[in-house]
This record gives structure tokens, C-alpha cells and sequence, in this order.
């Protein structure tokens, strides 16, 4: 995003209370179109992110189910719900999955058959596939109606979060990708069910939310990265950073509401090692590398490739990148050799001068946050 302007603009709709043309075309939409439509607002954000740090956003949504599930708060779990839907349409969209053909031939066409159900259970040959999100709900609530009278919200996310579960381990053994799918399946299947448990419209509810936009900076097409939740922060230092310069950075990052995901002495001496840090960057929304002030070390091609790791998958206004100003090392380096990524480095003299500069930085990000939860919105 860099130095684009910010611009207040009103809001061309709200969120709150749809009107009624508004509320006919979205409960026509088939799951199709909202994959399509959660694939146009977020798309060219998810692009640079990994599978794995998607599924971990997915997890966190879940997990925040939990709490307003517990106090049975219908005007919370709605939103969260939402998200559910709203990280498993993007994932499909992303992993370029046919979610509703999929979830009919698990749970539709091809069901299997409960050894508990009843006789008197509708038979599957009455369905034909649905198509919009509404009937999609009355399918599962239809089909699963012996088996639904038997759950209450609260197991359904038990088992919705078992399923989340299976989901992150799948991915992380490379699982073959029909493994991976029919976790998502079941995820979309968990979040109807939990939806008609608490007769709730998912439909309703995700339209409520999202309606056309990002619900953060109210783009049509969302490409900041600033308008999600930052919580985690991938913090590298070098085999020379004092623990004066370590406490101050962790210290701040803390100070800011992140939770920091350390590499120290990064070196490269294996394979395992590149895949090691990549696996904690694509778990973090920011990255803050404090340079080895020696560019002759082997050590430094760690951070060399962590710089431009971080740079690729993270947006460049999230990651600081600072060197000790009295040493010539990697910080020149990394400029030079790697122009075109115009690669910042910013840098520092002491532990107290790192602390004010690293703070300014945090303090710009809040800002910009700030502004976009006030609901100005960029352009
Ligand atoms: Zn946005």
C-alpha cells in the first residue's frame, strides 16, 4: 500500500438491516457465487498468503465460537459464524475447490447411510442438489434430522473443531488434496448445522457481515493487509544482537498486542533450516529482522533469504528490517544486490534508539488501523 492517500468516503450501505431487493438476490446466490463473490473482495489479498497460514485464520475464527457459544449469545456467534463461512469460501476459492459439488456427493447424493436412522427418516431420493446457501441449510437440517436431534451447538463445535483440527494436520503432512477437501466439506457442513441448531439464516447472517465489502476497510476488492486482525509477529535476530536490543523489540511487540514467533542466530546449513523459518513467516501477519552487523558471515544468508521471504509473503509496510549504523555489512548488501525489492533498511545506533525507532513504526501501523476501523477508506 505504501504511501497511498487515505480517503473518507461514506459508506454506501450499512450493515445492519437489509433492505428488500438487497435480501432477494443475495438468498438467490448459489455456493458458487459466494465463493465467487468471497474470491473477488479476497483474492488478491489471499494470493501471497500460504494454504497454511489461511487454515490457521480458519482455526483462530473457530476458536472464537467458543466464548459467545458458551454464553449462548446468538448476537455474537452470528458474526463469528460468518468468518467460518467467510475463510472456508476462501480457501475453496483459493484452492480452486468445487465446494457444493463436493459437499453434495458427502452429504447429499451419495450420504452414507446412519446405522441409527429411523425408517421414518426422509429418504435422500426426495432432495434434489441444492442451490442457494438456504437450501443448502434445509438439506442438512432435513437429511441429519435424527442425527441433529441429538446435538446441541455446543458438540456440533466440538466437532466442528476436530474437523479444523484434521484440517491444519492434513496440510501440514502434504495430505493428498481429496483428504484436504472433504475436511473443508465438512467444515461447511458443521457450520449449516450449527446455524439451524440455533435457527439461525447463514445466509442472512453472512450477508449482514459482509454484504459486498471487506466488513474492515469496506473495499469491494480488499488488497491491504492492514484491515486484519495483526496478532502475530515473526522476529528474527542475529548471532550479535545484544539482549538489551532483544528485550527492547520483544518488549514493544508485546506493547502493541503481538505475540512474537522468535528465529535467533538464524543460520542456513541445511534445507530443514529455510523451512523452519518459512514455516513460522507464513504463520505471522508482521516480521521485524535486526540485521547481523557482518555481511562475511555464512550466518547472514539466513537472513538474507528471511528479508526476502518476509518481503514476498508479508506486505512490505509490515516487515522493519534495521541494521547497526556504524557497521557495513548485510544491510548494504540486501540494498544493493536486491534493488528491485526495494528493500528499507532502517537504521539504528543503540538499544534505545531501536526501541524509539521500532515503536514509531508499530505507532504508524495503529494509526492507519485505526483509521480504517473508523471506517474511512482507502483507495
Ligand atoms: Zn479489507
Amino acid at each position: 500500500m505504501g504511501d497511498t492517500p487515505i480517503h473518507t468516503r461514506p459508506r454506501e450501505r450499512t450493515y445492519s438491516g437489509l433492505d428488500e431487493e438487497n435480501q432477494r438476490l443475495f438468498s438467490e446466490l448459489s455456493i458458487d457465487d459466494w465463493l465467487a463473490k468471497f474470491g473477488r473482495i479476497y483474492g488478491k489479498r489471499h494470493d501471497k498468503h500460504t494454504t497454511e497460514y489461511m487454515i490457521s485464520r480458519l482455526v483462530e475464527e473457530v476458536a472464537e465460537l467458543v466464548n459467545p457459544m458458551d454464553s449462548q449469545d446468538k448476537s455474537r456467534i452470528a458474526p463469528n459464524l460468518a468468518d467460518v463461512f467467510s475463510w472456508t469460501c476462501s480457501l475453496a476459492f483459493k484452492l480452486d475447490i468445487d465446494l457444493s459439488s463436493l459437499a453434495w456427493q458427502k452429504y447429499g447424493k451419495h450420504a452414507p447411510h446412519p446405522s441409527w436412522s429411523q425408517p421414518n427418516q426422509p429418504s435422500l431420493q426426495e432432495f434434489s442438489m441444492p442451490q442457494t446457501l438456504r437450501d443448502w441449510q434445509e438439506l442438512i437440517s432435513k437429511v441429519y434430522q435424527e442425527e441433529n436431534l441429538r446435538l446441541s451447538p455446543t458438540n456440533s463445535l466440538v466437532a466442528m473443531m476436530k474437523d479444523v483440527g484434521d484440517l491444519a494436520m492434513l496440510n501440514r503432512k502434504r495430505a493428498p488434496i481429496d483428504q484436504i477437501t472433504s475436511k473443508l466439506a465438512a467444515i461447511f457442513a458443521w457450520t449449516l448445522t450449527i446455524a439451524q441448531l440455533l435457527q439461525l439464516d447463514l445466509a442472512t447472517i453472512v450477508q449482514e457481515k459482509y454484504d459486498d465489502h471487506c466488513p474492515m476497510c469496506g473495499q469491494q476488492i480488499c488488497d491491504t493487509d492492514v484491515c486484519h486482525p495483526f496478532k502475530t509477529m515473526y522476529v528474527s535476530f542475529s548471532s550479535q544482537t545484544s539482549d538489551e536490543e532483544k528485550y527492547v523489540i520483544l518488549d514493544s511487540a508485546a506493547n502493541f498486542g503481538f505475540r512474537t514467533l522468535v528465529n535467533s542466530a538464524v543460520a542456513i546449513e541445511s534445507t530443514r533450516d529455510m523451512s523452519a523459518s518459512l514455516d513460522l513467516i507464513s504463520k505471522s501477519d508482521a516480521a521485524c529482522i535486526l540485521l547481523h552487523p557482518d555481511a562475511s558471515r555464512n550466518a547472514d544468508y539466513g537472513q538474507a533469504f528471511e528479508t526476502l521471504a518476509c518481503y514476498s509473503m508479508l506486505s512490505k509496510g509490515n516487515v522493519w528490517v534495521f541494521g547497526k549504523a556504524e557497521t557495513i555489512g548485510l544491510a548494504e548488501y540486501l540494498e544493493s544486490t536486491f534493488a528491485d525489492e526495494k528493500i528499507q533498511v532502517i537504521a539504528y545506533h543503540d538499544a534505545n534508539n531501536l526501541k524509539g525507532l521500532f515503536e514509531n513504526c508499530l505507532q504508524t501501523l495503529r494509526l492507519k488501523r485505526s483509521r480504517i476501523a473508523e471506517g474511512e477508506q482507502i483507495i
